[in-house]
């Protein structure tokens, strides 16, 4: 399939692009192009313009530090993935990273056009979510910060209006002795999961969990937020620190996942499949953050 007609735009400066989205009714930014492409091809989309943001400079850093990891508009999916201080001040990203399509598609698509997507069956939403990120937009107008929790609107929807583009996002540091894990499913290793799910363990200084969180992807409309704090409670209960038992966490996904059924599979299967996730991350996870203290 062809994509219908467009008029496509190649600025050069941040300045310029914003001043085209500004101006431009109905125009789309362009990215890694490897959702909007097929979109276009397939004529589910038809922007009247193109903003190729492509050319602007200064939008590939990877900034890393004590607070977490700042990635700009134009940083592929790869390059994020390949980046060893970002992988230290927060391993999540990477963890999940490893997940998303296939190196090909990895080398070209960005990790904020994939935000900036919200495809709810998505891995970075969901990481993002967890970590209670930001998205940083930009417009003609000025700049704002979104939150995570506000990002996401909807399947394929965001809090971006019209005239803005994400210009970076960023992905806070975890605190001390926190392990992370991010586990899915899919039919097809590279597939978009059935149901996944990034998971964050926090211990205190006598290794009994001070927080625990989950954030699911392919569960719902947006990622899904889950505390685990009661089955922390009772995975730890009259067990020596350190030795949690998560088999009750399963059980308490489950009540608190509400999947839908389509083509791939059905509610319930996602919701089992959530559960056992789950517990299977949080061990992980569990795992993780002992490592750090040793
Ligand atoms: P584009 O395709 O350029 O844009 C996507 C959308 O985001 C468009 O609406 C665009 O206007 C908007 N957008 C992009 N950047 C910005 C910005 N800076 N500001 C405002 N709006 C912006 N993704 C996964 O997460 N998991 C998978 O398992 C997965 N599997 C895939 C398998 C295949 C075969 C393919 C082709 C893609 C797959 N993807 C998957 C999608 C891939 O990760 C994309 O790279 C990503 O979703 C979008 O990034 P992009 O830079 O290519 O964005």
């Amino acid at each position: 399939m062809k994509p219908p007609p467009f008029h496509y735009h190649a600025p050069s400066t941040l300045d310029d692009a914003l001043a085209t989205l500004a101006e431009a009714a109905n125009a789309k930014v362009l990215a890694g192009g490897q959702s909007l492409i097929p979109l276009l091809n397939m004529r589910l989309a038809a922007p009247a313009h193109l903003v190729d943001v492509n050319r602007v400079a200064g939008l590939s850093a990877i900034e890393s530090g004590e607070r977490g990891v700042r990635v700009g508009a134009l940083a592929r999916h790869s390059a994020v993935e390949r980046d060893a201080r970002a992988a230290a001040v927060q391993p999540l990203i990477g963890q999940a990273l490893r997940h998303v399509a296939h190196p090909v598609i990895r080398n070209r698509g960005t990790a904020v056009g994939s935000l900036a997507h919200a495809d709810p069956a998505a891995e970075l939403p969901a990481v993002l979510a967890v970590l209670g990120g930001e998205v940083e937009a930009a417009s003609a107008r000025g700049r704002r910060t979104i939150a995570a929790a506000d990002f996401f609107a909807g399947p394929l929807e965001s809090a971006l209006d019209p005239d803005e583009m994400a210009v970076a996002a960023f992905f806070p540091a975890s605190p001390p002795r926190t392990g992370s894990a991010f586990l899915e499913a899919a039919r097809r290793h590279g597939d978009y999961a059935l149901a996944g799910v990034a998971a964050l363990v926090t211990l205190d200084e006598d290794l009994r969990v001070s927080g625990a969180r989950a954030g699911f992807l392919g569960v719902g409309p947006v990622p899904l937020l889950v505390d685990l704090a009661e089955p922390a409670a009772a995975a730890q209960a009259g067990r020596p620190p350190g030795t949690l038992d998560w088999s009750g966490a399963a059980a308490y996904v489950r009540e608190h996942v509400d999947p839908e059924t389509d083509i791939h599979a059905t509610a319930a299967y996602r919701r089992h499949l959530s559960g056992v996730l789950a517990e299977r991350a949080l061990h992980a996870a569990t795992t993780a953050a002992l490592q750090e203290v040793q």
